[in-house]
């Protein structure tokens, strides 16, 4: 790797940071990424979100400095315990933006992986490196690394160890999970709690119904529910429980508490409707609902 290019790299990278300060993990693409991160004298863009893989034109080494999927893209289907997978470009496999896939992998330097989990917004993942390449299905794998060192001098590099290597993946795959989870379910509930329709962004969780982990968890809208902190709390903890109605049910042990205003705002709610998105295919699914709701009243009794 070329000294300009690692110290565009390094710029790339702590700019992102301050980023992270402004917006927090997901970066929305204009007002935020596509004012570039400035390099002696230069602005350089983060990424080209139309191409997918970017190299700067001011770099003078060959490896493409970040790569972008977008939203839509499935990516979850697409990842190994070691890394994403990433496609070439159509095309020939020596056309520019493959060489520069391709030469991050050789050279073994940090990229930034953007990507998208909401129309817009990206997450940036760094620094992540190409740890496989093959030509025949023309695919690379992506691997999250990490950053060691003192705070202002740190260093990106590899994950070596395979166990610390498939955990970091795991961990990576579930934070976007999360993140795209949450960029369907808020907006089905136009950005309102479902029960107490406050709306407020910062405030509001996307809450799974039927639990990540668990076999039926899925990322579909209709798993989920918009919930405010307060809420989502109540109801991970079942103090708070949804009918498969769509009902409302407050535990026995809040009603029967008498404690400040706070509590009555949870225990007002008691039998009231949530409000549901307005498309039928994103309401929360019902058996999920029942499933759940026997979870709460079970842990009523
Ligand atoms: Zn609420």
């Amino acid at each position: 790797m070329t000294e300009l290019d690692e110290d565009i790299r390094a710029s790339c990278f702590s700019h992102l940071e301050i980023l992270w300060a402004e917006f927090g993990d997901d970066i929305p693409y204009v007002g935020g990424l596509n004012r570039g991160f400035p390099f002696r004298g230069h602005r350089i863009p983060f990424l080209n979100y139309q191409k997918g893989i970017y190299r700067a034109s001011v770099q003078r080494g060959p490896a493409a400095l970040s790569i972008n999927t977008s939203y839509r893209s499935p990516y979850a289907d697409e990842a190994t315990e070691e890394g994403f997978l990433y496609a070439y470009r159509a095309g020939a496999i020596d056309q520019p933006d493959n060489r520069a896939l391709r030469a991050a992998h050789r050279l073994q330097v940090p990229v930034v992986y953007f990507i998208g989990t909401r129309p817009g917004w990206y997450r940036p993942v760094f620094p992540c490196f190409l740890t496989g390449d093959d030509a025949t299905t023309r695919f690379v794998v992506v691997t999250p690394g990490a950053m060691v060192g003192p705070l202002d001098e740190q260093e990106p590099v590899r994950v070596e160890d395979p166990i610390e290597q498939r955990y970091v993946v795991r961990e990576t795959k579930v934070r976007l999970h999360q993140a795209r989870f949450r960029g369907r379910v808020l907006p089905a509930y136009l950005s309102q709690c479902a029960i107490c329709r406050l709306k407020e962004g910062r405030l509001l969780d996307a809450a799974h119904i039927i639990g990540d982990l668990q076999a039926a968890g899925q990322a579909s809208v209709s798993n989920g529910l918009s919930l405010c902190s307060i809420h989502h709390r109540a109801f991970d903890q079942h103090l708070v429980g949804i009918s498969p109605e769509y009902k409302v049910h407050v535990s026995g042990r809040l009603l029967d508490d008498d404690d400040g205003p706070m509590l009555d705002l949870l225990k007002g709610f008691h039998e009231a409707n949530i409000h549901v998105p307005s498309r039928r295919a994103w309401r929360p699914d019902r058996e999920r609902l029942a499933e759940r709701f026997d979870r709460f009243t079970e842990a009523a009794a």
